[in-house]
């Protein structure tokens, strides 16, 4: 730390995003719930196009790509934002529409507090209950900017549309902030609802279900107003901030619905195959609505070995050293191939006959 650091960001600690091997030929790489199909040919022929006119700053208004995404809502362009990342929303959103503090689940997307620390916002911890999932009613007399991750992270448990819609009406003075990475994997878009509610915000990304990752894709959904802000605040920090190539594999990655159905429908498939075998083999898997199971409570094998024993073996998982979910990994749905080869590892690992 220089002596040039502000006091306020002393005791920040950033986000630990998962590992992003270089030498990635013996890896199987299921730690950061990234896609494992490549984005459509329909975004590789366009950006390949685009290259060339890299010397022009992107369209700060995002125009085509927001044009994409209301079509594939049937919504109207002004009801969506496009950010350098969902993540970039989230710090938005917690800079500038969090003047009552953010009420968070104690277990929940680990980004959230950060941002609250970057931007000495006030925490209000909301603890999951004993089978791991969200309690509706918990939230009832905050005032506090809520945030849900739905599906949750690193659960992968979802919670209901009317659940959603209750904790909307409960206070229509307090924003929800609906955060939906993994909702293309099961559960019900909130995006439907924000036409009757003022005070709810929706965030999807490009990262997950539409293979963009590395394209750092995020959209935020909500009433004019809402998005109105979040556009003074983009313009008042960087007004290009999605670059014109990821501007370009946005709109190509929303027309191709037929490349993003079949990607999902091959990892729902793969889903079922691997929590199916884990259950087999004595794992506990908690019900997921996401391209990851959370995994654990093995009588045979603690999730930290467990992790270890994979890792030893060149598969990545995710491992999360919180005192309530130390018993469990994280695992992201890959190819079929993929998975067949983690439950003949696991196979193995719990034979004890480590190859
Ligand atoms: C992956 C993830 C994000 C961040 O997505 P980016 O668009 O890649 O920044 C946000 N929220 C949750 C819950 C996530 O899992």
């Amino acid at each position: 730390m220089s002596k040039f650091l502000d006091y306020k960001l002393t005791a920040l600690k950033p986000y630990t995003p998962g590992e992003q091997p270089k030498e990635m030929q013996r890896l199987i790489k299921l730690n950061t719930n990234e896609n494992p199909f490549p984005p459509s040919p329909k975004v590789i022929e366009a950006v390949s196009q685009a290259i060339e006119n890299l010397n022009l700053y992107s369209d700060p208004n995002c125009t085509k790509a927001v044009s994409a995404v209301a079509e594939f809502y049937n919504i109207k362009n002004s009801n969506v934002f496009l950010s350098n990342g969902s993540d970039e929303v989230l710090a938005f959103v917690f800079h500038g529409l969090c003047p009552n503090g953010a009420a968070f689940a104690d277990i929940t997307y680990g980004f959230y507090k950060v941002f609250a620390a970057m931007f000495g916002v006030q925490k209000s911890i909301v603890p999951l209950d004993n089978e791991y999932k969200i309690n509706i009613v918990d939230y009832k007399d905050l005032q506090e900017t809520i945030f849900i991750a739905n599906p949750n992270a690193p659960t992968a448990i979802v919670l209901t549309l009317s659940e959603i819609e209750t904790l909307l009406r409960q206070n229509y003075n307090r924003l929800v902030v609906v955060d939906e990475a993994y909702i293309d994997f099961g559960g019900e878009s909130a995006v439907k609802l924000i036409e009757k509610y003022p005070n709810l915000l929706v965030i999807q990304t490009f990262s997950k279900s539409r293979s963009l990752a590395g394209g750092r894709l995020g959209i935020a959904f909500a009433q004019d107003e809402l998005i109105a802000d979040l556009n003074k605040m983009k313009f008042s920090f960087n007004p290009y901030n999605v670059n014109s190539l990821s501007l370009i594999a946005a709109e190509e990655a929303m027309k191709d619905k037929a490349y993003f159905e079949s990607c999902r429908e091959i990892i729902l498939k793969n889903r079922s195959y691997l929590i199916e075998n884990l259950r087999l083999l004595g794992f506990r898997v908690l019900d997921s609505a996401a391209n990851f199971v959370f995994v654990g409570q093995n009588e045979k094998i603690t999730a930290e070995e467990y992790y270890k024993a994979l890792r030893e073996n060149n598969i990545l998982v995710r491992y999360f050293p919180d005192e309530r979910i130390s018993d469990f990994v994280r695992i992201s749905i890959g190819t079929a191939a993929q998975m067949q080869c983690l439950i003949q590892v696991t196979k193995n690992i719990l034979e004890g006959i480590n190859p």
